[in-house]
């Protein structure tokens, strides 16, 4: 058994949802299908909600907006007749529900985290119901299926849920497996999922990859296909070097740290469910299939080189908390962390020394995140900086921590270009090593590190890695 994930960057208009259809088709066993919302849609959900909250007016272009974007693509898609009025039915009804939901906090002027995640979830609403009828009218036995109705159970952070396993394991033996057993292909909205009391929740932007691992887990699936518009994992960004070579195989903590990074193949969190019952990860590219993609497993190799990817985020900021003792004296961090935990902020790393906490956040969290601990000046804190104009720098690889020299030949590369290393995380993780510089020295350092470790050799031993 299979799961097949297409995300939006595969649903952008008829001809890629009729492909989307004859991969399906052409499968021999069973598979369940996990859907993005169309391209775009998800966007359109979010600046609907902004534009609802100031004024009903505008209600209602907002759903003919999304009835034509995906009235257009069911007209130009399906030929039988009976199949296209049943799909625009479909649609009716559902966008029904989501003018309701809108005018709800039109007039109400608010919002709740569980209403926003109602709202957001109608993009693989609709996106299934339209991939659905479309295999119908191929010929083949496919239904729609949202992931509230399968029982798909979350924590309550309704914006970053996370699904509890074993209760999903045994809603979908009963709902999803059935389905199976019967020759239907379930397509299965991506995304969201509900709490015990069928509130909805989202997996967060893009989460849709967790959504597809969720159901992979649940069903006990022997493979977890996410089809993309790239071809996988690279040695580096194609938009910053030049001959990046695409990765045949990385282990689910390599996958995991590239995903926070760069490209963003896969939702950072896709791994998770995978992990303990090791169902493998291929990254298939839909607009190449004969490309082999990128193979994601739970066992690791050792690269002869040993980085397999430099990579880099440039959403992130950093902020300095100087004083003499902050190394020494307990629970600053946990104040700090407290503080930021209650307000949503996600602290992506931690570097310390004695005289100086270096804390990286999301950059979109950076003045918030400084204005929230700024008081915390006086006594042992003697300042806080923030500082913006950075870019954080990963190198990904296993054996990175095991095997002498590696980190002298990437600090060596960044140093030949007189590009200033502002700060060094090693060994957190056996995978991974962290550096940051400014901002404007990234294609210079990416491009070093890049050909030192990718360009020097003409066999790398990257596309044909020996076991
Ligand atoms: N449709 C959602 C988004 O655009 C989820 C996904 O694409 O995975 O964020
Ligand atoms: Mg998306």
């Amino acid at each position: 058994m299979k799961v097949m994930k297409f995300g939006g960057g595969c649903l952008k208009n008829c001809e890629h949802l009729l492909k989307v259809a004859e991969i399906i088709k052409l499968e021999k066993d069973s598979v369940v299908v996990i859907v993005s919302a169309l391209s775009g849609i998800t966007d359109l959900l979010e600046d609907g909600i902004q534009i609802s909250m100031k004024s009903s007016k505008n209600v209602s272009e907002i759903i003919s907006t999304v009835r034509n974007l995906h009235k257009h693509v069911a007209e130009t898609s399906i030929r039988d007749n009976e199949i296209k009025q049943r799909l625009m039915k479909d649609i009716e009804n559902k966008l029904k529900k989501l003018e309701r939901l809108f005018y709800g906090i039109a007039y109400t002027e608010e919002i709740t985290e569980s209403i926003r995640a109602h709202i957001l979830s109608y993009g693989e609403r609709l996106s299934a119901l339209v991939l659905s009828e479309i295999l119908r009218s191929l010929d083949k036995d496919a239904i729609a299926v949202e992931a509230d109705q399968i029982a798909i159970i979350t924590d309550e952070s309704f914006e970053n849920a996370t699904a509890i396993l074993p209760e999903v394991k045994k809603n979908l033996s009963s709902t999803i497996l059935p389905l199976i057993n019967k020759g239907t292909i379930p397509i299965i909205t991506g995304y969201f999922g509900c709490t015990h009391e069928g509130k909805v929740t989202t997996f967060g932007r893009n989460g849709s990859d967790y959504s597809a691992a969720v159901v992979a887990y649940g069903i006990g699936a022997n493979l977890l296909e996410i089809w993309k518009d790239v071809d996988g994992f690279m040695s580096g960004d194609p938009k910053i070097v030049k001959n990046p070579h695409r990765i045949e195989r990385l282990s689910y903590y390599e996958a995991a740290e590239l995903s926070y990074f760069g490209a963003r193949i896969i939702h950072p969190r896709t791994v998770e469910p995978l992990v303990d019952v090791n169902i493998p990860i291929r990254i298939r590219n839909l607009y190449d299939l004969k490309s082999k993609g990128t193979e994601v497993f739970g066992e690791g190799y050792e690269r002869e080189d040993v980085i397999k990817s430099v990579t880099y985020n440039k959403d992130i900021s950093v902020l300095r908390i100087l004083g003499p003792g902050v190394g020494y004296k307990p629970g600053i961090i946990a104040e700090i962390g407290g503080i930021f935990s209650k307000m949503g902020i996600n602290i992506y790393s931690i570097i310390t020394s004695q005289t100086c906490i270096n804390l990286l956040v999301d950059r979109k969290d950076s003045r918030r995140s400084y204005e929230s601990i700024k008081n915390l000046v006086g006594g042992i804190i003697e300042k806080i900086d923030l500082e913006d104009n950075i870019v954080l720098i990963a190198v990904v690889g296993e054996g990175l921590l095991k095997r002498k020299g590696v980190a002298a030949r990437v600090f060596s590369a960044v140093a030949e270009e007189s590009v200033n290393i502002e700060m060094i995380s090693s060994g957190a993780s056996e995978v991974a090593s962290y550096f940051i510089v400014k901002e404007k020295y990234v294609r210079k350092t990416i491009n070093a590190i890049h050909r030192e470790f990718f360009e020097k050799v003409e066999s790398s031993g990257l596309q044909n890695p020996s076991f």
